[in-house]
């Protein structure tokens, strides 16, 4: 039992369909640059998700980043951004020279708080600086609650980014994932639904903004015979050997988010029934893949922190996370503006929550061994 090998948060999770994709690659020595493995992992993710145009990248965050680069963001702008989020969210704001402004979340879903996005708002109308954009984060594979966003949104005029990384695969009233801002935001890193080992995509309805953003990602080359460069660009596009696996992967996409859900309902099966612990809500306006399972223990009614627990299940291979820190606690943003929900609910979600393993490859009764040291672990008050 205590030999076991480590069982993780989220792990590359090959499905066995990559390999003919990569070795299409390699024997038709489209190496690089781009090939037809882009080419088709872009029509088939647009397919998936339903959107019209998509930009395979070499990252989220270069998706991000071209997202906010085609929505005009110039240093000195502000950029209204979830505060729960992987600093991924942020990081493309200041690469642009811009200052975020920080947004809480609601208890809900744990995504972005209508409430405080109003409030940052309003403040912001007043002093006439409204922002350049929202990126709103979809957490943990559930989608944020558009509506009430975006009704706000459209009121202020502001594009919204939808950083779908973490939500591949979710739905929103029907809709999926990634398809509701302006520019929608997926990442293809190693802990993700799905991988690529690294990669991206940016997507949206705007066929012309897409193909502006093939152009900076492309080192911004003028159209002539001769390398010839009037913008600064960048070098973002994904390889089409990275390419192939996440044709690989996309093909057993939906049965990854049925896998995470089950797990999910096997955690809340053993767990929930525990008086001060608490899941994830799934919000009913959609279907959350469960990305990670995630779940809160009250301090009042449980004796254990996050942080202890992950130090305990550690001890027999077992990895476990608290909640991201929201970005408003990092020291990074100790300036940044902050607005919040009524009282800081992300800081309350980071301060109780804690991420279980919820690897697509761990079998049932390695996951009723994680529970089973959970459960050793907890002491109720
Ligand atoms: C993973 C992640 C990203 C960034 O993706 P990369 O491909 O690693 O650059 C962005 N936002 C969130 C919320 C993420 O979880």
């Amino acid at each position: 039992m205590y030999n076991r090998e480590r069982i993780y948060l989220s792990s590359p999770h090959m499905s066995g369909y990559e390999q003919q994709y990569i070795n299409d690659a390699f024997e038709k020595n489209w190496i690089a640059p781009l090939g037809e493995n882009v080419d088709q992992f872009e029509a088939e993710v647009m397919k998936y998700v339903g959107s019209q145009g998509a930009l395979a990248l070499s990252s989220g965050t270069a998706a991000i980043h071209l997202a906010l680069l085609l929505l005009g963001v110039e240093r000195d702008d502000i950029v209204f951004c979830s505060s729960l989020t992987f600093i991924a969210s942020a990081n493309p704001i200041l690469y642009q020279g811009a200052t975020p402004v920080l947004i809480d979340s609601e208890p809900e879903s744990w995504n972005m708080s209508p409430i405080a996005l109003e409030k940052a708002f309003k403040e912001y109308s007043a002093k006439g600086k409204l922002p350049k954009a929202v990126v709103v984060v979809n957490l943990y594979g559930q989608s944020a609650d558009y509506d009430e966003i975006k009704k706000l949104c459209d009121y202020y005029e502001v594009p919204i980014v939808e950083d779908a990384a973490e939500s591949l695969g979710a739905t929103y009233k029907g809709a999926k994932s990634g398809t509701i801002g302006k520019f929608g935001v997926f990442s293809f890193n190693g802990n993700k639904i799905i991988t690529t080992s690294g990669g991206g995509m940016l997507v949206s309805n705007d066929i012309q903004a897409l193909e502006k953003a093939r152009f900076y990602a492309t080192q911004a080359r003028d159209k002539a015979i001769h390398y010839q460069h009037s913008q600064m660009g960048f070098n973002y596009r994904l390889s089409n050997v990275l390419a192939g696996i996440g044709r690989g992967q996309l093909r057993v996409l939906d049965e990854r988010k049925t896998k995470k859900r089950e797990i999910f309902s096997l955690y809340q099966e053993h767990l929930a029934n525990i008086e001060g612990i608490e899941f994830m809500p799934e919000a009913p306006y959609g279907e959350t893949t469960r990305w990670l399972t995630t779940m809160i223990m009250d301090p009042q009614k449980i004796k254990v922190s996050p942080m202890d627990m992950v130090g305990y299940l550690n001890k027999f291979n077992i990895e476990s996370r608290p909640v991201w820190k929201p970005l408003h606690l990092q020291p990074l943003f100790q300036d940044i503006k902050y607005y919040t929900h009524n009282e800081d609910i992300s800081a309350g979600l980071f301060q109780n929550g804690l991420c279980l393993p919820s690897d697509t490859k761990m079998d049932m009764e390695t996951q009723m061994y994680v529970i089973e040291k959970i459960k050793e672990k907890i002491i109720i008050l």
